[in-house]
């Protein structure tokens, strides 16, 4: 980052031009250490440090475009709190960017009036199988932690002051990988749809069952079977000849019984 602080003293001396380029050198290096570690969703924090740096000095720059891929890209991963919330503040400071470099009558792609902001981060997360179905909650504000639940319980969603949305969901941290996935899944449901439906917390046991009724448990495992199994990446998986349904359930790291139920066969209730 010696480049980035170069260039910001070339600024205060009023150099733009000497900090201009040395903002770009040190765009060039930044990226391409962001794009090394693109695909290493496990190597946090360095995977979002690098990405978040790389988005801060495409902004410095004005470069809104790489601003903006490199904030996403940012976010696909599994930023540390600590990082999101940085990345929430560039987030904020690009789309103001946008906003100014917008051609007057003409709308943005991104921001058109259907795209509400959690479609738009649910829709960045649906790129590529398998979901990042942690990071999905963590961009929506919702701490994820696997905690000893017992026996009987899959997960629950609790008010959380201490996470952004005010909400965080605990995983049983003795199940399966597959079914923690659903759970999350499952809990950005009661959180997306019935979070004005419960007082404290909400607890579901391993059939997904709680204090709210089956019809609004079963509109959550809809949802979840959504978010973990986006009707886009069904069909590029069909269109790659993947078409069975272990394949697909391992692709998008769920259980054989949610992937059939997905898919419309089978009649299996587990997940
Ligand atoms: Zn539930």
């Amino acid at each position: 980052m010696e480049l980035f602080d170069s260039a910001l003293l070339a600024r205060q001396h009023g150099d733009e031009t000497r900090s201009k380029e040395l903002l770009t050198e040190a765009l060039g290096m930044e990226t391409s250490a962001a794009d090394s570690v693109a695909g290493e969703y496990l190597l946090e924090p360095t995977r979002s440090v690098l990405h978040r740096s790389a988005a801060a000095i495409a902004l410095q720059i004005g470069d809104a475009k790489t601003a903006r891929r490199y904030l996403e890209s940012a976010l696909a991963g599994s930023p540390p709190l600590e990082i999101l919330k940085e990345l929430r503040g560039l987030d904020d400071q690009i789309t103001r960017l946008e906003r100014k470099s917008r051609i007057p009558g003409r709308s943005g792609r991104r921001r058109s009036p259907d795209m509400t902001p959690t479609k738009m981060i649910i829709d960045r997360f649906k790129q590529k199988p398998p979901v990042n179905i942690v990071g999905l909650a963590e961009a929506l504000g919702i701490h994820v932690q696997e905690t000893d639940l017992g026996s009987e319980f899959a997960g629950e969603i609790f008010r959380d002051t201490d996470s952004s949305s005010g909400y965080s969901i605990w995983v049983n941290a003795s199940d399966a990988t597959v079914r923690k996935r659903f759970t999350v899944a499952h809990d950005i449901g009661h959180y997306l749809l019935h979070r004005d439906r419960f007082t404290d917390r909400l607890k579901d046991d391993h059939m997904y069952r709680s204090s709210l009724s089956n019809q609004l448990e079963q509109a959550a495992n809809r949802l979840a079977a959504d978010l973990l199994m986006p009707a886009n990446l069904i069909r590029e998986l069909r269109a790659q000849g993947i078409n069975s349904p272990e394949e697909m359930a391992a692709s998008f790291g769920v259980s054989l019984q949610a992937m059939q139920l997905r898919l419309g066969i089978g009649k299996g209730r587990k997940r």
